[in-house]
């Protein structure tokens, strides 16, 4: 999947707005995306953020946060579960980095992209 932009986000709200479970592992997303998912889809339960590039909101460089902040772990302690790793020994972190988060599945071993994907999702 892309990047998940303001614009994206804008789109899940409006076009998905009692959405319950949402995965955006191994994804570029934005913080300003993620908190407006996070404050205007209020049927979610689960979300999955596992091994993402979050991105700052500019001007702060594009580089990709190193940590969860406190502002966004109080949004998402609503949630029933919300899945998260940012983590420079990890090895799915390591692979989102090298693919500029955009995932290049077909690289890296079957069955990969459910390993640790919310329940639900990993048919
Ligand atoms: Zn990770």
């Amino acid at each position: 999947m892309g990047p998940c932009d303001f614009s994206f986000a804008y789109n899940l709200v409006k076009l998905l707005p009692n959405l319950k479970v949402l995965s955006l592992r191994c994804s570029t997303i934005s913080k300003e995306a993620l908190i407006f998912i996070l404050d205007k889809l209020p049927n979610l339960e689960v979300l999955n953020i596992s091994h993402c590039l979050l991105i700052p909101p500019p001007p702060a460089p594009r580089k990709a946060l190193k940590e969860i902040d406190g502002f966004i772990l109080e949004k998402a302690s609503r949630l029933r579960e919300f899945l998260t790793c940012i983590d420079d020994s990890c090895v799915m972190c390591q692979r989102a980095r090298s693919d500029e988060g955009l995932m290049r599945w077909y690289r890296y071993e079957e069955g990969l992209w459910k390993t640790d994907e919310v329940r639900s999702l990993a048919l």
